[in-house]
């Protein structure tokens, strides 16, 4: 599977018909939760989450939606209250099986989102043949994307060919409104990897370095993002947004600093996913097989002078980018031992020797051979022993 996401470019009608969707998504699901949990107070009744989800989607469709002060629900699209179903069955799913918590009630707070699908259907007419319609909407390479029930819509960033999906989820971070959907990867064509095998070091200093001598940075921007979050969070630090026990209401200035707040977090998570993304589709374009770290990033972040570090160069994200994009590239992601001394072995002679995080150059005691620390790094991973070596 192989996703696209867009930020859209919206004016304030298209602002609030996209609130609107949101909050009919809130509303269903909200609606959903509390009935389900009302249901399990009749003794006696014994149903799976799965089928009692369906009654009251039932209920909801030919009573709830028909009362005359629901009548708005019939502006929007049906697609909409059926993926809240949806998401809601999943949300119990996910808790049943210890994946997720018990199903929270969707906030305003939280960010808006809501998911609009295509159905295949028949078009019948008298006197004419019928047609049949796909499930899919097919979409044009361009800046505009025709969403099912929604009129045309303008993307800040161009689709770069012409594809096609079935489901569309818009969500809402901080004041930007963006559409993802998801391309099925059989649908694109393999792709020729002009390196056969790989090491891919991931770093403190360096975002990523590779055996074939590239490195990938972190922008610097980040850095700097960083820093104006930490004053903004210091000079704020007794900011308090209301209190529902207190009854305290949130004061304007509070609720302003806020949304400035949650804009200064979107941002720096931006650039750390263009730039993560980034990476790793390039290298899964140019390498077959991708070998990095299997890391234990748990024990990392508990380490706190490298716990900042950490976070930031988001290893397991970047492990995930890349074992996701193997369907799509046509690429085999392969996990090296976390005990094996990759920075501390010599990638000329095999000689190993300690060394410190400090260390910056690689200088082998018995061969003599002089390496940057993570290019070092990255030829071992890529040579390391086949018993040393995972598939993701
Ligand atoms: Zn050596």
């Amino acid at each position: 599977m192989f996703a696209i996401k867009r930020e859209l470019k919206l004016n304030n009608i298209e602002i609030s018909l996209m609130r609107g969707n949101a909050g009919f998504k809130r509303f269903v699901y909200n609606y959903g939760l509390e009935l389900i949990q009302a249901s399990w107070d009749f003794e006696g009744v014994k149903a799976s989450d799965s089928k009692r989800i369906d009654a009251i989607k039932k209920v909801f469709t030919s009573w709830t939606m028909q009362k005359p002060e629901y009548a708005w629900m019939k502006l929007y699209s049906s697609t909409v209250y059926q993926s809240a179903f949806i998401d809601l069955k999943n949300a119990f799913a996910r808790w049943r099986s210890c994946l997720g918590g018990f199903p929270k009630k969707k906030s305003k707070k939280k960010g808006d989102s809501f998911t609009v699908y295509k159905t295949a259907g028949i078009y019948l007419e008298k006197g004419k043949p019928a047609l049949a319609f796909t499930n899919r909407v097919v979409i044009q390479a361009g800046k505009q994307i025709t969403l099912p029930g929604l009129k045309q819509l303008r993307l800040k960033e161009r689709i770069k060919f012409i594809c096609s999906s079935q489901t569309f989820t818009v969500s809402r971070t901080a004041d930007k409104w963006f559409v993802a959907f998801v391309l099925d990867a059989e649908k694109i064509p393999p792709i020729i990897h002009p390196i056969e095998k790989i090491g891919v070091d991931l770093g403190i200093k360096v975002l990523a370095t590779c055996s074939d001598g590239f490195k990938y940075d972190m922008p610097v921007t980040t850095k700097t993002a960083k820093t104006k979050l930490g004053k903004l969070q210091w000079h704020s630090r007794n900011k308090v947004l209301g209190n529902k026990k207190l009854k305290i209401r949130a004061s304007k200035n509070a609720r302003k600093y806020y949304t400035r707040l949650a804009g200064h977090h979107a941002r720096i998570a931006n650039i750390r996913q263009d730039t993560t993304q980034k990476m790793t589709t390039d290298i899964s374009r140019k390498a077959y097989i991708i070998r990095i770290e299997d890391l234990n990033v748990q024990g990392m972040i508990a380490n706190h002078k490298l716990a900042n570090a950490v976070s930031n160069n988001c290893f397991y994200e970047i492990r995930r980018q890349f074992i996701y994009k193997q369907a799509h590239y046509g690429t085999k992601v392969e996990l090296v031992d976390r005990w094996y001394p990759s920075s501390k072995t010599c990638s000329k002679c095999g000689y190993v020797q300690d060394m410190n995080l400090s260390d910056r150059v690689f200088n082998c005691k018995r061969c003599t051979h002089s390496q940057d620390r993570d290019e070092n790094a990255s030829t071992n991973l890529e040579n390391a022993p086949k018993e040393k070596v995972r598939l993701a």
